[in-house]
């Protein structure tokens, strides 16, 4: 049962041939069926959702339009939704209710979208498959023995199986990507800075990037239009050009179009399969004039080691505030002392993953070593970020593969965190170069399906948007939706 795109809802809704109370309810029993197995969602407050979505139908038969008025949308569990409990997938938040909304979420609720649930990720976005939520983590829709992707794991399922056609996730260094590449669908991850990072919790501050999720790039456009914008909340927030284009999406003609290809990103350790799909996308963009130009990025071989020295050390510090003073949970074992119920609190509130990198980035920045790994690293990702600009000389856009492999059995990676994070090699050096980029569904193998990543220049976000939808106007690997049944 497919639920129809965005775009779908949209004309219904504009045209008064669909009700955005019934759009909800129908979400809601979605999930009703499905959740048992998926575990997608963590809350949900269908009273409020139908409340939201009755003044939606308002104002649609007033004659207001909106890219999203009356559609409903889900939001990963580390964004702030004012009234409902947030988690970040994690026990040390228990009982902690958003006080406020991000400003994404703002910008939303004002347009007339209808969240109707927080989503499962990996604790505080830290992971690659969703396996480290402190919750049942979610399982992927095309096959439930194995992982969604990470870390917005559950954003993601909610799409894939039709909960909602739009979503919410966050990508620090992949966790929109990957995850939409295991599942089917189109996520983008925007420039640093074009997305308010107000009341998202903050992993590490100078890679987190909200990204939108949806069955096609038209439809995550809708949701990306209306959040972007300067938030004075948000120091690092930047304009987004051409952000007019993004309510009615045009393809790009991709003819004359030089698409780079990265030579140290179909290197070994690909798995054949995802190769040909990748090749097989790339005769799609050939067949339309396209140029297919080689490109190197030769130090995309420092760039995982680059990303667990930053990102631990930005996650020490920013996950510091979870202390058992000011939000969730509170250890009373050990009440006697304040430094006591803090190690306490965190002991018993915080999963392995959140510890492993707490203590891999105190140690990076303590003194005597932050010279040879923090800042170190530093200069690394300027010259990531350079590699990315000389490739821009010849190419206007790059293609890649998102991950090396399709979707893993539970388990499979979770003993050997090294190997969890080579799920991540092609998604991470974007990340550290603020680049747009985003995963589209590029076909099957082997059952599962399999994204390709496309990458622009700076700020070039609504192009590349346009290039993913004149792809997605030549192929119908995006429309294939899993069969599902409770
Ligand atoms: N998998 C990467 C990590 O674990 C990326 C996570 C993310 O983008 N939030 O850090």
């Amino acid at each position: 049962m497919a639920l129809g795109t965005a775009m779908d809802w949209r004309e219904g809704l504009d045209a008064g041939d669909l009700s955005s109370e019934s759009l909800v309810r129908g979400a809601f029993d979605r999930i009703r069926t499905l959740d048992g197995t998926l575990h997608a969602v963590l809350a949900t407050d269908e009273a409020r959702s139908l409340d939201l979505a009755r003044k939606a139908d308002r104002r649609l038969r007033a004659g207001e339009r909106t890219p999203v008025l009356g559609l409903p949308i889900v939001l990963k569990d580390n964004l702030h939704w004012s009234g409902l409990p947030m988690t970040c997938g994690s026990r040390v938040l228990d009982g902690y209710v958003a006080p406020y909304d991000a400003t994404v979420v703002r910008r939303l609720l004002e347009a007339g979208a209808i969240p109707i649930a927080k989503a499962n990720l990996d604790e505080f976005a830290m992971g690659s498959s969703g396996e480290y939520s402190a919750f049942d983590p979610a399982r992927n829709p095309w096959d439930p023995t194995r992982v969604p992707g990470g870390s917005s794991s559950g954003s993601v399922v909610a799409v894939a199986a039709g909960y909602a056609p739009l979503a919410l996730g966050s990508d620090t260094g992949g966790s929109v990507r990957l995850p939409a590449s295991f599942c089917n669908v189109t996520a983008l991850r925007p420039t640093y800075g074009v997305l308010s990072r107000y009341g998202l919790t903050a992993m590490a501050s100078s890679l987190d990037q909200v990204g939108p999720i949806a069955a096609t790039a038209t439809d995550l456009a809708l949701a990306f239009g209306v959040m972007a914008g300067v938030d004075p909340m948000d120091s690092t927030s930047v304009e987004l050009p051409h952000r007019e284009r993004l309510a009615d999406l045009r393809p790009l003609d991709l003819n004359g179009l030089r698409v780079g290809l990265p030579e140290e990103y179909f290197a070994d350790g690909l798995e054949p399969g995802v190769r040909g799909l990748l090749d097989a996308a790339l005769r799609v963009f050939e067949g339309q004039g396209a140029r297919l130009v080689p490109v190197s990025l030769p130090h995309t071989r420092y760039a995982i080691d680059t990303y667990y020295l930053l990102c631990t050390s930005e996650v020490s510090s920013n996950l510091s505030r979870f202390d058992g003073v000011r939000y969730g949970l509170r250890s009373n074992s050990a009440a006697s002392t304040l430094a006591g119920m803090i190690s306490e609190t965190r002991d018993e509130g915080l999963g392995p993953e959140v510890k492993r990198r707490i203590l891999l980035g105190t140690f990076c920045l303590s003194r005597g070593y932050y010279d040879a790994f923090y800042l170190k690293a530093l200069k690394a990702r300027t010259l990531i970020a350079a590699d990315f600009h000389a490739a821009f000389a010849q190419a206007d856009i790059l293609a890649s593969p998102v991950s090396p492999g399709t979707a893993f059995p539970f388990g499979a990676k979770t003993d050997d965190p090294l190997a969890m994070y080579l799920a991540d090699v092609f998604t991470v050096p974007t990340a550290l170069a603020g680049l747009p980029c985003l995963s589209m569904p590029a076909g099957f193998t082997g059952g599962l399906p399999a994204g390709i990543q496309l990458i622009g220049p700076a700020l070039s976000d609504v192009r590349l948007l346009e290039v993913a939808r004149a792809f997605q106007s030549l192929t119908r690997h995006h429309l294939e939706t899993p069969t599902l049944s409770a």
